[in-house]
Parts: structure tokens; sequence; C-alpha cells
């Protein structure tokens, strides 16, 4: 297994990985970049076929994050930790105290924090051998409403804020009468279709389960499709809100939104649907731009900020989409390559 050659290697500062005999952890805690302040990311579990497959997907995570977090304005670097397992079969309580106490070797320079296969629960476990978990309690919601510790509200209303960016920034107009077709109503996109209910828009929805589509037919009127089809639903906006990879050599040729906004993580399954999206004259707008409300608000909670800032900062959000929508208009070049530039921007250190 190669690390400095591999190809997503990319400059990480540490990658370490961590095995206790005792309560069986394999884990690997990736650091890409702390020029801009420690590195905050969340643990993933999952029973990866090899350790090749981690080291891939930690890589790759810890990098996004970096690129997430400069692009938010957040004085934070990016990292990632991957647990090897299967959390509905692995999981014990003395394997995340084990994970905790890796994660405090990294002395503060790798904030830890929860994603899939991993709950508050177990981040409080962690919790109890490190001071350098995030996640765990939180005071406080955007919108001053008490908060359980789930991020997704202050991510569905970045992603709004998003949204409205660009609309404007393609219409001219507000989201009054257009049509939003939204796929997966979930944590964040339930709560989206709600702000885009509130501001006068139309709304397509699809899931594979009923429970979120039930209450978006109810009580927000929104038209439900077969999930085969939410891509090609004749709307305005197309905002994947389930799984990465939304768009694809597959779904691409039948979209006929012109604008692609949305919670999802990895929404191009490759660099090139980015290119084929802006070859087609589909706004794209980056998802790791978009979503950041999420980070944004665990930045906050943990910094003992207040509702009132963390709001700014997610609605911080709608203008930066602007910036990057209008320097890729004069650039004639993709959405994701000028949020790319302006993040590097950010983060790397200038050379002398
Ligand atoms: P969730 O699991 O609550 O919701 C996802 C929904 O998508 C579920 O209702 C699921 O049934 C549905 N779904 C799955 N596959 C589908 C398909 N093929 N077609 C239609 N629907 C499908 O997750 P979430 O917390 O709402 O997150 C949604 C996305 O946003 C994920 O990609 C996540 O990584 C990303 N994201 C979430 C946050 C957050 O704060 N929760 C932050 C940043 C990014």
């Amino acid at each position: 297994m190669s690390l400095f050659e591999h190809p997503d290697f990319d400059q990480h500062e540490q990658v370490s990985f961590f095995h206790d005999p005792k309560t069986g952890l394999k884990a690997l805690i990736a650091v890409h970049n702390t020029h801009l302040g420690p590195s905050l990311g969340g643990c993933r579990m999952w029973p990866y076929a090899s350790s090749e497959e981690a080291l891939t997907d930690v890589l790759r995570l810890s990098k996004g994050m970096t690129y997430k977090a400069a692009v938010a304005g957040l004085p934070q670097g990016g990292g990632k930790a991957v647990i090897i397992g299967n959390p509905r079969a692995d999981k014990t309580q003395e394997l995340m105290y084990a994970m905790g106490r890796s994660v405090d070797t990294f002395k503060g320079q790798y904030i830890i924090a929860e994603d899939s296969g991993i709950s508050v629960q177990d981040l409080q476990y962690m919790a109890s051998e490190s001071h350098h978990v995030a996640g765990t309690s939180a005071k406080f919601a955007y919108d001053g409403t008490p908060a359980d510790g789930n991020p997704a509200p202050s991510t569905a209303y970045g992603v709004f804020m998003g949204i409205q960016a660009a609309v404007k920034h393609a219409t001219g107009q507000s989201l009054e009468g257009k049509t939003v077709a939204i796929q997966g109503v979930g944590h964040v996109g339930l709560r989206l279709a709600r702000h885009l209910k509130n501001a006068g828009a139309n709304l397509i929805v699809a899931d594979i389960f009923n429970e979120g589509l039930e209450v978006a037919k109810n009580e927000l009127g929104a038209t439900v499709i077969d999930p085969q089809q939410i891509h090609a639903a004749k709307a305005d906006v197309f905002a994947p809100c389930a799984m990465g990879g939304a768009i694809n050599p597959k779904s691409l040729p039948e979209i006929r939104a012109a604008i692609v906004a949305g919670a999802a993580n990895n929404q191009l399954s490759s660099p090139q649907m980015g290119e084929a999206l802006f070859a087609r004259d589909i706004l794209y707008v980056p998802d790791y731009v978009i979503n950041a409300g999420g980070i944004i608000d665990i930045y906050h909670q943990r910094n003992e900020s207040s509702a009132h800032a963390m709001r700014m900062q997610i609605e911080q959000i709608g203008q930066t989409i602007s910036e990057i929508l209008n320097r890729a208009r004069d650039q004639n070049c993709p959405t994701e390559q000028v949020a790319d530039q302006i993040a590097e921007e950010k983060f790397r250190p200038q050379q002398s």
C-alpha cells in the first residue's frame, strides 16, 4: 500500500494508523491541512473491504474538509477519521474509548465529529478520553430554537440561501413561482422543502421511503414522483439531497433543470461531470460550498459563540455562492474550479 505516491495523497500533513489489539480498533486519521486552524472532520465507521479502500476514503474526505472550511471562512483545517468495522456488529463502548485516545494523540490538531456509523453517544464515549471531540451537545440552533445536536437545520438553511442566490444569479428573480425538484426528503431535504415553500416555490419530491414524502405532500403540497425520475423532473432547480453521485453519466443527459444545487456530498460522480454540466450550460453550485451550514454549526457550538453569529455565517453562504458564480461566468469556466481556486488561495501558504 503506497502513501506518498497515493493518487489522493495531495500534500496531507499527517496520516496515522491505529491498532488496539485489546478492543480490536483499526482506524486511520488523516490531517490534510492546518494552515487556517486545527483540522475538523467527522469519523466514519464502515466495513471497508481493504485497508487501501479505507485509506482512499479518509484521504479524499479529509481533503474535502479543508476546502469546505476554507470557503466557509472558518479558522479550521481539514481532517477525517475512519474506523474499519461494521457499526452494527463491531461497535463497543471500549472501541470508542480507544478511538478517543487515538484522537488525543493529535493534541488538538485533529478534532473529531460525527459521520455515518457514528452517533452522538459514541462521540460522548470518545470525549471521556479526549477534549478534542465536537458535536457531543448543541446549545442553540441558528434561529434561536432549542437544538438537539443535529446540524441538519443549519445545513438546510444554508442550502436554501445558496439556491436563492443561484436562482437570482441565473434569472434575476426570486424563488416565487419557481419549481424545485428535491431528491431525498430526509433530515436536510425536508427542512429545505419548508424554506422553499415559505419563499413561494413549487415542490417536486422523491424518496425511497415514505415518511418524508407524506409530510412534503400533505403539509407542503409537494408533488411526489418516482425516485428514478426526480433528476429529470421539469423544474428550475434540481436539488440532490440524498446520497453522492446524483450527477453521473446516466442522469446527466436527462437533467432538465437549469440549476443543480443541493445538500448531498460528492454530487459529481467524477470531476468530468462538472465539465459536462458546464458544457450543457447547467449552473452547478459546488456541493461543499452550499452544504457548509453543518460544519459552521459545529464550529459555533464548539467555540462558545451565539445563534446570531452562527446565522450570519450561514447566510454568508449565499453571498459566497454569488461571488463564485460571477467569477465562473467572467472566467467562462466550471463553478467547482472557481470554488477550488478560492479555497486554495486561502489555505495554501503563499510561496515565497
Ligand atoms: P438523511 O439520511 O436524513 O436523508 C437522505 C434521504 O435520502 C433519506 O430520506 C433517504 O431515504 C433518501 N434517499 C436515499 N437514496 C435515495 C434515492 N436514490 N432517491 C431518493 N431518495 C433517496 O440524510 P441527511 O442528513 O438529510 O443528508 C442528506 C445529504 O446531505 C447527504 O448526502 C449528506 O452527506 C449531506 N449533508 C448532510 C449534512 C447534515 O447536516 N445532515 C451536512 C452536509 C452534507
